[in-house]
């Protein structure tokens, strides 16, 4: 049952917690029982009522600490939401390298060290849940997304292989697919569009669904996956796109 507290007594950790879709994770959480552990660039935009945590997810030092603080402050997490990730809107030809490794380390290998840093208590516990956030983009090809797309479509092979490796432990990973979500992230592109009301308009014409989603629709999903109404449910990549990808 996704009851108002069934994330009771339950702890879990957010990336990416201080803004859009992760913001609407914790708050969820939150919401419906679980200790929240919010983890951003900065501590004073996650959400009250987390335990937050300034950390730049794709510092392998600081994600090694962090995972040291979190497990002594707290003890066992058994929700994580590797959720943070930056956008990259450059094509092939146009994408330098040093713009490919930056969207890779904050987008992939975050999912490498969070994963690291809190898998091993779950594995000793023989409990706990993975949720990634990939993009829809890691399944359909789109315009000057080339660093983007492919690290996302990392994401998604990460997440069949986590899950795979410890199928039969009790730990599940899972990601999600979201489409466009009327997040900060998707105001920041539409403010450099030359005009920003066509832009939004343009992207609401995709959407078979005719708008475009919210951070909290693409937080319920995620905390499904989460919950234990997901029991079976491991490896998978759950698309919440509006029917963007299906059309
Ligand atoms: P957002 O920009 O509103 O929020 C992202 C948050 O991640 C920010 O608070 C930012 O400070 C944090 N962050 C960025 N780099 C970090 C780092 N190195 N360490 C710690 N925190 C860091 O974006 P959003 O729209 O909420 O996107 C969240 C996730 O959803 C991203 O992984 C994104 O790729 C994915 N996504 C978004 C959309 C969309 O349309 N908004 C669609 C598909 C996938």
């Amino acid at each position: 049952m996704s009851g108002q507290d069934d994330f009771a007594g339950r702890t879990a950790v957010v990336t990416g917690a201080g803004s859009g879709i992760g913001r609407a994770m914790a708050e969820l959480l939150l919401a419906r029982g679980a200790r929240v552990v919010g983890v951003d660039l900065r501590a004073d935009t996650v959400p009250p009522g987390c335990l937050p945590e300034a950390v730049d997810v794709s510092d392998p030092e600081a994600v090694q600490a962090l995972g040291e603080r979190v497990t002594s402050a707290v003890g066992r997490v058994d929700v994580l939401m590797n959720n943070a990730g930056i956008g990259s809107t450059t094509d092939i030809l146009s994408c330098s390298p040093q713009e490919w490794d930056n969207v890779f380390a904050v987008n992939v290998r975050s999912v490498l060290l969070m994963t690291q840093a809190f898998l091993p208590g779950m594995l000793e516990r023989g409990d706990g849940s993975i949720v990634n956030t990939a993009s829809v983009l890691a399944l359909i090809g789109a315009k000057d997304r080339a660093a983007y797309s492919a690290s996302k479509g990392a994401v998604v092979a990460l997440t069949r292989q986590i899950a795979i490796q410890y199928a039969g432990t009790g730990v599940r990973c899972n990601c999600i697919c979201p489409g466009t979500v009327d997040s900060p992230w998707v105001g920041r592109l539409l403010d450099q569009a030359d005009d920003p009301v066509a832009a939004r308009a343009a992207l609401v014409a995709r959407q078979p669904i005719g708008r475009l989603g919210t951070a909290d629709e693409v937080a319920r999903a995620a905390l499904y996956l989460a919950s234990e109404e997901a029991a079976f449910i491991t490896g998978s990549s759950l698309v919440i796109d509006g029917g963007y990808q299906a059309g």
